[in-house]
């Protein structure tokens, strides 16, 4: 006689990976996802978007409640597969909207196998094998950025805006030795470009640094940090008494794809303690999140071009290359594999360029220094998370090992590849404007102008004249307009999607100026589709001026 109870915990358990063999089960496991997998493709079509552009119900999903009856999976798992209707093919060709990768295949492998068996980083005891998968993954990363792998040590975290939090946490350590233990008792900064992530202002605020304790440095047309100014506000920071916490530069800012001196940056650090004799060393960090990939061409041979990019590729690989060589000045590195690395979310990697940094944050210190060196693995002990996912170190492997140097080589070459050919399009039409022309990533941000506006001389005009402004406003709105146009068209299946920045930088009187972004991530970019960007621009200018 089963009780009801027992009734539905046995057919619960059919909705469980089998603990010992069964074959029949894993078919029915793998069999299920491949169920899921059809209903996905049944939403596919010539559109980069996934069923109908259609707005989520939002009110429908405040109504949600619990049921009491179980579903099987299957009805489960149909209903998931639903909820990705509308969402963006970022691997689509169609598809230039933002620093969003399609994940390989290994990598959504190697992110899944932790889904099943739950690893937790937390401590070797928890993780075996995976745990050690960090420490290889970080190896091979500190060693491409080109840290000393055997002194360096790494964690993964829930985002780059972990990443961040964890170098502040460690400079904060260094400015003012034990606020983890008490506070913070005096003012600490955080010094950055005025193009850095927003994450530096979050983790301000989330730290209790406060956001009014981020200074941001002005940056050149080049969306670099200029470092004289750098120079001055550190100078000033130290004159009334401050303490540095964390000195970031970004090596490859989100919306331009601009790079940081970070030589530059480096030596005004040592002169400024030697100079005022401070009794620590600022925190350097590099918030190289998504400049970190072109590290693969630290040893590339430009003159001889091994891979056979062309000229204007070289070029651009090159002038990365230049900035990107000197990663390992920095005291640590940022790293996403879920942006220019091809991994599914979320794949952060926090490296330190000396592991015994990582001490300093420890939360007992009768243990230290125990990293890499008990024979056990505790990074729960200085970790911000307690229980951390497998995923990302698994994702991370799965590519670092399925490109290779010369893969990642060959993939980031073809984006950056098709970058310039979409550049020299817009360059030599006479109704576009290339913003980010000195900056050489698979990103460009553009303005679309009216007839009859002189591309040569007004955007220069706009940027720097006030007497600019009115004009200025007038084409941001008007290329807001062509941005609709192209989008509307895009979901239709016609052109490309690309995306919209309100503010690219600011005119030097203040104003933002807005532009139009193409971001090429998609492995299947051909130039064909750098052509449809080209089209979507004509048509949508046409239907701008019939409009009028
Ligand atoms: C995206 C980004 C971040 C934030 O990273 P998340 O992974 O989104 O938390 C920080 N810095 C830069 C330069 C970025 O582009």
């Amino acid at each position: 006689m089963t009780t009801p109870y027992e009734e539905i915990v046995q057919s619960l358990r059919q909705a469980f990976p089998k603990p010992v063999s069964d074959r029949m089960h894993d078919a029915y496991f793998v069999f299920s996802f491949m169920r899921a997998l059809d209903r996905v493709d049944a939403m596919k079509s010539a559109s980069p978007i996934l069923g109908e552009p259609e707005d989520p119900d939002f009110d429908a999903a405040r109504l949600a409640r619990m049921a009491d009856d179980p579903q099987t999976l299957e009805e489960v798992s149909a209903q998931l597969v639903d909820r990705l209707l509308g969402m963006f093919i970022w691997g689509h060709p169609r598809s230039q909207i933002n620093v969003v990768p399609s994940p390989t295949i290994p990598s959504i492998i190697g992110g899944m196998l932790p889904s099943i068996y739950n690893p937790n980083l937390c401590s070797d005891e928890s993780s075996r094998g995976v745990a050690a998968t960090e420490i290889e993954a970080t190896a091979m990363t500190a060693d491409l950025v080109g840290y000393d792998a055997a002194s360096a040590g790494g964690v993964f975290t829930f985002g780059g805006t972990g990443t961040l939090m964890y170098a502040t946490r460690i400079g904060l350590e260094k400015a003012c030795p034990n606020t983890g233990e008490t506070g913070l008792r005096e003012p600490a900064v955080i010094v950055c470009s005025d193009q850095a992530h927003y994450a530096c202002r979050t983790i301000a605020a989330w730290m209790g640094l406060g956001e009014q304790n981020v200074i941001a440095v002005p940056t050149t047309d080049e969306n670099e940090i200029r470092p004289c100014l750098l120079e001055s506000f550190l100078r000033d920071v130290l004159k009334e008494g401050r303490r540095i916490a964390c000195i970031v530069a970004t090596m490859g800012t989100t919306d331009a794809f601009g790079l940081d001196d970070l030589q530059a940056i480096r030596e005004i650090r040592d002169t400024l303690v030697d100079e005022f004799d401070l009794d620590y060393v600022p925190h350097l960090h590099a918030d190289a999140v998504i400049g970190w990939a072109w590290s693969v061409f630290n040893d590339y041979d430009f003159e001889e071009n091994p891979l056979g990019f062309q000229h204007r590729t070289v070029r651009s690989l090159a002038g990365t290359a230049r900035r990107i060589q000197h990663l390992s000045l920095a005291d640590s590195i940022g790293v996403d594999f879920h942006k220019t690395g091809f991994t599914p979310y979320v794949s952060s990697l926090f490296i330190a360029k000396d592991a015994a940094d990582l001490s300093r944050i420890a939360r007992a210190d009768e243990s230290m220094p125990y990293l890499f060196q008990s024979g056990h693995y505790h990074p729960g002990k200085f970790t911000l998370e307690t229980t951390r996912s497998g995923s990302g170190p698994m994702a991370a492997l799965a590519n670092l090992l399925l490109f290779g140097r010369q893969g990642l080589q060959a993939l980031l070459g073809h984006l950056v590849t098709m970058a310039e050919v979409l550049r020299e399009h817009l360059e030599g039409h006479s109704a576009t404007h290339v913003l980010n022309g000195a900056n050489f990533g698979p990103v460009t941000l553009f303005r679309v102008y009216p007839d009859g506006v002189d591309t040569f001389s007004v955007p220069n005009r706009e940027m720097n004249d006030i007497g600019y402004r009115d004009q200025l406003l007038a084409h941001n709105d008007y290329n807001r307009r062509i941005f609709e146009i192209i989008n509307r068209e895009a979901l239709k299946g016609r052109g490309v999607v690309i995306s919209l920045t309100d503010c690219y930088r600011e005119t030097s009187y203040g104003e933002p100026v807005v532009g139009l972004k193409s971001y090429i991530m998609s492995p299947f970019s051909e130039e064909k589709y750098v052509d449809y960007v080209l089209d979507s621009i004509a048509q949508a200018r046409d239907e701008e001026r019939e409009a009028k």
